[in-house]
């Protein structure tokens, strides 16, 4: 039995790797940070892995040891690194690190003396976002210690890479820029004598759209869940989670009955009233209040009044609805089914968000499609 469920379809992911694989001659490097986008980080990297995946990549250090700690040997990156933490640890366990200034190599370099091996770094330049990575004022610096650390035996520089402001926007000019400055970034690494196994910038929407931006290794995310990095444009791809409850309670009031808290929903005409146990405790955004679809007994509804923390309610008007009738709020789309697309322009956000709310503890995770 099970009143709210979260589905996670794994043969989906299999087959979002084999078209993402179909799209290019670059290793793939399935990104399975955020448990997953809220799949579930070891059963979707397995699945990945399962479909030619060659690398999975996470943020933090614990990401990157739950992997090895599941018995998952293929290389590893993880790219969110705080200082303090125990590196040599990722070392000693084969995971490759990235390394975006002279204090992260310094901290690299003592991991790896720790473990016994020199520490395995994809030094990461910063083409415009913003963000992780060192300035191109710093890169000429870095390369020139990590070189160093690499000719003294103490770190391994495994590859050099960087990260896409607007990739989702096809065509956007930012992209030729970043581009650009990646190119100029890995001239400097040349000159360094560096010369790394792998040159990595694409995520999911330019490993769509961008095969120029390839070079040895792409590392889609969204994609391997089978959603869409640009809104409208499917790619292919299979939705893999499926986010369902069934309704707890129904109930029959009259017009103008004010609905949940603050009565922001009122009903029209007589109604048949549907309580559905998934709040934003469970990941429902609270902004899907009046606005959220669901699909119930056949037909799309839409969320009436506001969202709680446990539990929302659906107008159902004069439809035979009943107590245990499944409600969908998104899953593949098919038949008419709501999708993580349709939450994400419901309530203003991206169905990156919207999926990996769905990750929490308390409504169970189910896999669907053969186990790895
Ligand atoms: C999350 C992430 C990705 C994957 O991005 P998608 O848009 O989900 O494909 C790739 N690289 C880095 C550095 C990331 O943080």
């Amino acid at each position: 039995m099970w009143q709210a469920e979260v589905r996670v379809d794994l043969d989906a992911i299999r087959a979002n790797v084999t078209r993402l694989r179909s799209g290019t001659s670059a290793e793939l490097m399935a990104v399975v940070k955020g448990d997953g986008y809220g799949h579930g980080m070891v059963p979707s990297a397995r699945a990945a892995l399962d479909a030619g995946a060659d690398w999975l990549g996470v943020c933090t250090l614990d990401e990157a040891l739950t992997l090895r700690r599941a018995g998952i040997t293929v290389p590893v990156l993880a790219w969110l690194l705080d200082p303090g933490l125990p590196l040599h640890e990722g070392v000693a366990a084969g995971v490759d690190l990235a390394a975006a200034s002279l204090s992260q190599l310094d901290e690299m370099v003592a991991a790896g003396r720790a473990a016994d091996r020199p520490a395995r770094l994809h030094l990461k330049i910063d083409t415009g976002l913003s963000r992780g990575g060192a300035t191109v004022a710093d890169w000429p610096t870095l390369l020139e210690a990590a070189a160093k650390a690499q000719a003294d035996g103490l770190v391994e520089v495994v590859g050099v890479w960087s990260h896409f402001v607007y990739a989702d926007s096809p065509g956007h000019p930012t992209t030729d820029r970043q581009l650009a400055v990646f190119h100029e970034g890995l001239a400097m690494v040349d000159r360094a004598g560096l010369r790394p196994r792998y040159r990595h910038l694409a995520n999911s929407a330019a490993t769509l759209t961008r095969p120029d931006t390839h070079f040895d290794l792409v590392r889609p995310g969204i994609a391997v869940y089978g959603l869409s990095p640009i809104a409208g444009q499917q790619f292919g791809l299979r939705r893999a989670m499926t986010a369902r409850a069934r309704v707890m309670l129904t109930k029959r009031v009259p017009a103008g009955t004010g609905v949940s808290y603050g009565h922001t929903y009122t009903t029209e005409g007589e109604a048949n009233l549907a309580v559905v146990p998934l709040g934003y405790a469970d990941g429902v955004p609270r902004h899907a209040s009046n606005v959220g679809p669901v699909q119930l007994g056949g037909k799309r509804r839409t969320i009436s009044g506001r969202v709680c923390m446990d539990q929302f309610v659906l107008d159902c008007g004069a439809d035979e609805v009943a107590a245990g009738d499944v409600a969908t709020l998104f899953g593949s789309g098919d038949d008419g089914m709501p999708t993580a697309d349709d939450w994400a322009e419901a309530v203003g956000t991206i169905n990156y968000e919207i999926v990996t709310r769905f990750g929490g503890v308390r409504v169970p995770r189910i896999y669907d499609g053969e186990r790895p």
